[in-house]
């Protein structure tokens, strides 16, 4: 068996068979992510090769024995500019292979593995790949038709994750506002992520003022959102257990004369942005706060619903809070570790308590 360089794309065949294209099977394996630049259109081989190479790694990283279904790229690309196969998505551009190399360990993929490379992977069809099971990847985390992206999702940017949830999913969420800027809507939320997110190596959807979903990592791994946390049914540290939901939204302001509200920075807000709330329920602080807007509101009810309805064995909407509910003084064994009031978000920004935003969530699913 050939081994390409850790850090490089092999272009052998080795272990792996190729077949022609014989039956569907019903089976979910990772993917990786790749920012999603716009570029030069590839040629249809060019898109078969890549996706068959990627394909190919992965189903090899999961340990899946027998045939798969590489991708059903044509749809997927002209809606997404992303490949996906069997409702999982591995997102590429032109360059796909030099950006796996790039970004190998941010995208969970294990380049350095044997990959299919034939002339049937670059010609029409749509073959499918015998790979040797290699790997302790535990099959039961894609089991099911879970997806690892939501799907209408901005996914041209990619957050460092830590590590993967130990069902393969977030048992529920938190619910956080940026505290920045939002006034100018799409273009803020993307600084957010590129200017202090990722740089600080943060990883969480993100709501931009318009109510588009930005989602930069995978939905079965976990990164830094919510820090030191507690919460009597799930325990200490929770990044690795609830998915981080950050909307942009200033937070708390200041009244600075009538009808005009600042935050730390050069955005103004009317009365009819804010609301004052009382420390009461989740507030931790009494105060005016900028009120995330309806788009963000429903934006975010329709992303935790869906969370619940892709994966509800896995995701409790009871386990949907507000990260002034469970973020803590001090970190697990030291005083504080279970005192709330180190942060205020979403606090008065979200329109009702985060309880009656679980009983809203559970309202909505059906019976039963
Ligand atoms: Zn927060």
């Amino acid at each position: 068996m050939e081994r390409g360089r850790r850090g490089r794309l092999s272009g052998r065949h080795s272990g792996a068979r190729l077949r022609d294209f014989s039956h569907r099977q019903t089976l979910v394996a990772a993917a990786g992510s790749i920012p999603c630049d716009a570029g030069p259109v590839e040629t249809r081989a060019t898109r078969h090769a890549s996706a068959g190479r990627l394909v190919a790694g992965v189903a090899q990283r999961v340990g899946i024995r027998g045939q798969l279904l590489p991708f059903r790229a044509e749809a997927i690309l002209s809606q997404h500019s992303c490949i996906s196969f069997l409702g999982t998505f591995i997102m590429t551009t032109p360059s796909a292979a030099e950006e796996v190399i790039a970004h190998h360990e941010e995208l969970d993929l294990y380049p350095e593995i044997p990959l299919a490379d034939d002339p049937r992977f670059t010609a029409k069809g749509i073959p499918t790949i015998e790979v040797p099971s290699a790997g302790p990847r535990p099959m039961a985390r894609y089991a099911g038709s879970v997806q690892l992206v939501y799907p209408t999702a901005d996914r041209r940017f990619s957050m460092r994750v830590k590590g993967h949830y130990a069902n393969g999913y977030p048992v529920g969420a938190v619910v956080h506002s940026t505290e920045g800027r939002s006034k100018k809507g799409d273009i803020d939320a993307e600084n957010t992520i590129t200017g202090t997110g990722i740089p600080n190596g943060h990883c969480y959807f993100c709501i931009s003022s318009t109510g588009k979903v930005y989602q930069p990592f995978l939905l079965d791994s976990w990164g830094i959102h919510c820090g030191k946390t507690y919460h009597p049914d799930l325990g200490f540290a929770l990044d690795n257990k609830l998915v981080g939901i950050e909307v942009c939204c200033a937070g708390i302001v200041k009244k600075v004369a009538d009808d005009r509200y600042h935050p730390g920075w050069s955005e103004t807000f009317t009365e009819a942005e804010v609301r004052y709330r009382d420390k009461t329920e989740n507030i931790q602080k009494a105060g005016h706060y900028h009120q995330f807007n309806a788009a963000q509101e429903k934006a975010l009810f329709d992303l935790l619903i869906w969370l619940k309805t892709n994966n509800p064995l896995v995701f409790k909407l009871e386990h949907v809070f507000g990260h002034d509910e469970i973020a803590t003084n001090a970190p697990q064994g030291q005083p504080g570790d279970k005192t709330l009031g180190r942060k205020q978000d979403p606090g008065g920004s979200l329109s009702m308590f985060m309880k009656d935003l679980r009983a809203k969530l559970l309202a909505a699913m059906p019976s039963g």
